[in-house]
């Protein structure tokens, strides 16, 4: 039986919105309104939607990197969110974040050697005396070569800089890792090599992953379960092969459609939504997809649809389904 790692209940992060003189609070931008979902140990779960729709918000939310407005996150069984300040720290090495822009997550001025080197030191994983030595291990560990140390971020192309950023991040040994849009700002040929090292390190070193992308095509060969969000919430939830052979919200459905085919002869019917996300402000009665989606009903307006089984492991938000 898998061992959860990281549990996420019921999660809610709203962000105060403030007018007039006093700078009154007039209402919330509801950026994850209410989101279950958990990560078993050694898992790489996959978090995928149009931008807006809150993923990176969960992300940083779930790291404590902002400050929850509801629900609950536990790693290992512990409330992150209640932790105190000292405790916090203490997690840190165990839990890391990829930022997507691998240009400016690197200070330009500081040698490649240094910037790895220095959480090691910080957490105490390394002295003055041996740094260099273990810099130099997760640099081969990432597939770089040694004599990087010495560089600076200007002399590097995107990708190796996206390299080093995941070396920094591997540097503290974590169990843990939320990488956001990791390869988005990449060629694709790159972005290939980059997923390839994504996967590599799971299995050296047992890692889990919350990967977040706008573009399922990034997840389908890192992660064993994909979650579908849209505006704040999860509209679908399953395996990878369940949710690319069977999806079922008309949601993932669209953004499927939209994955070019490598073969020019066959054609993939394209769903194209209208319009753009809505505001996460003020979002549409009932189920928030309706004002875009094709098989809209009467009833999509009025009832929230609810996030239910309908196979194992297999979870979607419709009254369709
Ligand atoms: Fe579309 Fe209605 Fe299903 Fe929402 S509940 S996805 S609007 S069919």
């Amino acid at each position: 039986m898998s061992e959860i790692l990281l549990e996420v209940n019921n999660l809610k992060k709203y962000f105060p919105i403030t007018g007039g003189f006093l700078g009154k609070v007039v209402g919330n931008v509801k950026a994850v309104d209410g989101v279950s979902f958990s990560i078993n140990k050694g898992e790489a779960f996959g978090l995928v939607g149009e931008s807006g729709s809150g993923k990176t918000t969960i992300g940083q939310t779930i790291l404590r990197m902002n400050e929850k407005t509801s629900g609950t996150v536990k790693f290992g069984g512990i409330d992150i969110h209640n932790l105190s300040k000292k405790d916090l720290k203490a997690l840190r090495p165990k839990v890391q974040y990829i930022f997507q822009d691998p240009y400016s997550s690197l200070d330009p001025k500081m040698r490649i050697g240094d910037a790895i080197g220095e959480p090691l030191l910080e957490h105490g994983f390394a002295t003055k005396q041996n740094v260099r030595e273990k810099v130099e291990e997760i640099i081969l560990l990432c597939g770089m070569s040694s004599n990087y140390i010495d560089r600076f971020p200007h002399e590097f192309s995107g990708g190796q800089r996206q390299r080093i950023v995941i070396a920094r991040a591997m540097a503290l040994n974590p169990e843990f890792v939320v990488a956001d849009e990791p390869v988005s700002s990449l060629d694709v040929s790159i972005q290939a090599q980059i997923i390839n090292l994504f996967s590599d390190l799971r299995q050296k070193k047992g890692l889990s992953y919350l990967f977040i992308s706008h573009d399922l095509s990034v997840v389908e060969h890192l992660c064993n379960r994909i979650a579908i969000m849209y505006l704040g919430v999860i509209v679908e939830l399953a395996t990878r092969d369940e949710l690319f052979s069977n999806p079922q919200h008309p949601y993932t459905k669209a953004l499927l459609s939209a994955i070019p085919v490598p073969d020019p002869t066959l054609k993939r019917n394209r769903i194209i939504l209208k319009g753009n996300i809505p505001s996460p402000s003020n979002p549409p009665s009932g189920c928030r997809f309706h004002t875009r989606c094709p098989y809209v009903m009467d009833k999509c307006s009025k009832t929230v649809p609810e996030l239910k089984e309908i196979a194992e492991g297999h979870q979607s938000a419709c009254h369709l389904a």
